[in-house]
Parts: structure tokens; C-alpha cells; sequence
């Protein structure tokens, strides 16, 4: 018998076993809601104008460093550049941490990436327990399990149509209170648009949460996926990212950041993973940079060239930026518009309140029956979670969509 034989079969993807299911579904008005891809009004994944014209300007331009040579293990220079300028200058206040030299940084395989190169350094070095929200990302403690972390605990984040901080941070006092101070566990924070719930925590809110995880000397990992979608504007979504600044913290600031959405560069695998390392022992950012390198030259030895090439030029040329932004808030527009369609039109008083939520996702708390039922009698396809990403609802779709909501709840 194989040695091979102890493969035992995994669980399809949550997420992306709907759509090859989807793809063979012969409904005539089937309607995918599964993955968040952003499609325009017209159900078509389109390039933003800031990066068509990026790509333009690469293929027409000799000296933008068109060559299909390997980027360096952590990535282009340039990238690293414009994207640290992007999150420590422009979203956030972090000038003197670049210019104090604290700041390390990967260009990572998108956000996912990010995760996992974050997750390897963690749990090879600081600890093996890190805290999800419950619900979370599906692949959140996928990636957390596979990259080292034998312990995945999960905080109550949303309960019955609300967020549950009070019992979030309970969980944590509890749990973590008399934990071994030298194996701190880390924490996953959505930075906005949280996923799938799409609520997050106020500003207010944050205020109280964030004291308690740095009191208790927790290691925030930012998970930065949605960064402009929540209000439209990319620098004011980085709320997250400038109030975690205001601390010093002592095992690390791990910020996981990806171009997949608010560029639409999903497959190109455009991101980061920075980290902000305390000042002391001086030496200790370069050795973080060090074993960062390693654990990068390990897996997949360096990263793909051609989108962060793209995700560049749209940071560094102030038109092309203009545009970006200008790209983003249309986005993020017709997504709020979205929602508030179908909040006049499903008129449902007894479901989760929509317009505590924002982002490309509507968490519609249907239960895992209903949304059967929608798959097996209409077509429509959501997570099983009752997640609906509504970057698939448009003119032509509206209609059917409410109409078989509707029936479904009766
Ligand atoms: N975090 C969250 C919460 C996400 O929803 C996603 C994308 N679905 C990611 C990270 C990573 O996406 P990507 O690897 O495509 O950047």
C-alpha cells in the first residue's frame, strides 16, 4: 500500500468550491454571491482606469523596468518605497518609525501572503496561539494552522445581529491573563470592512479594545484587505492602523496589506507585510529582516513581478493616484448603493440591520438551510454563512434576487 495512502481528503474550499459549483449550475438566472470579486453594474470584472493606464504606460515605456528577471526575495525597492510611503506617511503617522529605520517590510503574494510569511516568523519565534474573531475569513485559521500556530482560539466578535466586544475582550482577560509572558499569543484585527460580518468596531469602540490587547501584551496582526472600501476614501479606512501606532508594542505590529481589491490586482498577488519592531536591541529589525528573507527564499523565493510593477506607477505618479482614489470611491459607491437598494426593497425587519454594515459584503443572517434553498431553487449562490457579496447584484439581477430573498424567508 502507498505511504501516500495516509493522505486523508481535505474540505473544498468554503468560498471557491461554490463557484466551480456555480459554473456547472444550468439555472438561466443563476447569480453568483460567493467570492468578493468587485464587478461593475453591468456584472463585468473590469481594470480600474488608474490601472489600465499603468499598464499602459509599462508596455509603451522601455525604462520602467519591464524585464522578466527575478525581483529581489523581499521584492522591488521601489515597491517597498512607495507602498511604506503609502501606509506610514499618507494613512498613517509613522514617518519617524521609517525614518528611525523600525519598520521591516516583504512585498508578499497579497494579503494572504502576507499572512502567511506573518504567521511562519510568529510561530517559529514568539508563539504558537493566535485569537481569530469568530466569525472570521474562511481561510484565516487555514492559513494560521498550516504556517505553524498549533493553537487557534476564536473571540466572540458578532452575536445576534451585534458585535459582542464585552465578551471579546472577557474571552481574552480570561484566557490570557495568567498566560507565560515570554510565548505571548497574537491577535487578528480586521482593519475595516471586516469580513464577513461587515460591521467593525467604532472608533470609540477601538478605544476600549485596544488597551485591553496591549495591556495584556497581545501581538496585533492588522489585516488590512479592504482598505477605502468602508468609506470610500483610502486614507481615512486606515483608522485601524493610526490608533494601533499611538502604542508601542513590545512583541510587534504585524500589518498584512493587499492590493487584491482596492486595485482589483487580485490575481496578480499584489501586497505587504510590514512590521513595526520596537527600538531595542538595536540590532533587532535586521534580524527580523534576516529570518523574514529566509522564510520568503523557502517557500517561493521571491515575489511576482509584474503586478507590483502596476500597483507602483499608480502609487508614485500623482495622477495616476488621483485616479486610483477617484477609482476607489466609485467602487466603494455603488456598493453602498447597492445595499441601500436592496435594504428599500426587501424592506425585512426581522434580519440584521444593514446599515450598521459597509464593504462589499452583506452578512444577511440567513441560516445555512435558506441559503441551500436559494442555491438548489434559484441559482443564487452565497457562503453558507449567509455572506452575500454584493459587488454580483446589478440592474439586471436585482429584481430576481429580492424577489427569491423574499421567498425564502417567508
Ligand atoms: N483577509 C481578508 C479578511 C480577506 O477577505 C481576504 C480576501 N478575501 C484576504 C485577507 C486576502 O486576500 P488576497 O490574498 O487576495 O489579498
Amino acid at each position: 500500500l502507498s505511504a501516500l495512502s495516509r493522505v486523508t481528503r481535505a474540505p473544498a474550499d468554503k468560498i471557491l468550491g461554490l463557484t466551480e459549483k456555480f459554473n456547472v449550475d444550468r439555472h438561466p438566472n443563476k447569480i453568483n454571491l460567493t467570492v468578493g470579486i468587485y464587478k461593475d453594474n453591468r456584472g463585468r470584472v473590469t481594470t480600474f482606469p488608474s490601472v489600465a493606464s499603468a499598464q499602459s504606460l509599462l508596455e509603451t515605456s522601455l525604462d520602467l523596468n519591464n524585464d522578466l528577471s527575478y525581483l529581489p526575495i523581499t521584492g522591488s525597492q521601489d515597491y517597498q518605497n512607495n507602498v511604506l510611503n503609502f501606509l506610514y506617511r499618507e494613512s498613517s503617522d509613522g514617518s519617524e518609525l521609517l525614518e528611525n529605520n523600525r519598520i521591516t517590510f516583504v512585498q508578499t503574494l497579497s494579503g494572504t501572503g502576507a499572512l502567511a510569511v506573518a504567521s511562519k516568523l510568529l510561530a517559529t519565534f514568539v508563539s504558537k496561539t493566535v485569537w481569530i474573531p469568530n466569525p472570521s475569513w474562511a481561510n484565516h485559521s487555514n492559513v494560521f494552522q498550516w504556517n505553524g500556530f498549533n493553537q487557534i482560539k476564536y473571540y466572540t466578535y458578532y452575536e445576534d445581529g451585534k458585535l459582542s466586544i464585552d465578551k471579546w475582550l472577557k474571552e481574552l482577560k480570561e484566557s490570557c491573563s495568567s498566560r507565560d509572558p515570554d510565548w505571548p499569543p497574537s491577535i487578528v484585527l480586521h482593519a475595516c470592512c471586516h469580513n464577513p460580518t461587515g460591521v467593525d468596531p467604532t472608533l470609540e469602540q477601538w478605544q476600549q479594545i485596544l488597551p485591553v490587547i496591549h495591556d495584556l501584551g497581545i501581538t496585533p496582526i492588522i489585516d488590512m484587505a479592504y482598505q477605502g472600501m468602508e468609506s470610500g476614501n483610502l486614507i481615512q479606512d486606515a483608522y485601524l492602523l493610526r490608533m494601533c501606532l499611538e502604542y508601542e508594542w513590545p512583541n510587534g505590529l504585524f500589518v498584512c496589506q493587499s492590493f487584491a481589491k482596492n486595485m482589483g490586482l487580485y490575481g496578480e498577488r499584489v501586497g505587504s507585510l510590514s512590521v513595526v519592531v520596537p527600538p531595542n536591541p538595536l540590532d533587532l529589525k535586521s534580524t527580523i529582516d534576516s529570518q523574514l528573507k529566509k522564510i520568503v527564499r523557502g517557500i517561493y523565493s521571491s515575489p511576482p513581478g509584474y503586478g507590483s510593477r502596476v500597483a507602483n506607477l499608480v502609487l508614485s505618479n500623482p495622477k495616476l493616484k488621483q485616479q486610483w482614489f477617484v477609482d476607489v470611491k466609485n467602487m466603494s459607491d455603488r456598493l453602498w448603493n447597492v445595499r441601500i437598494q436592496m435594504h428599500e426593497r426587501l424592506n425585512w425587519p426581522n434580519l440584521v440591520d444593514f446599515k450598521t454594515q459597509h464593504g462589499m459584503f452583506y452578512y444577511t443572517g440567513l441560516n445555512p438551510y435558506q441559503v441551500q434553498i436559494l442555491q438548489e431553487r434559484y441559482g443564487i449562490y452565497l457562503t453558507e454563512d449567509g455572506r452575500m457579496s454584493l459587488s454580483g447584484v446589478n440592474d439586471g439581477n436585482i429584481d430576481y434576487l429580492c424577489d427569491s430573498l423574499r421567498q425564502v424567508v417567508q
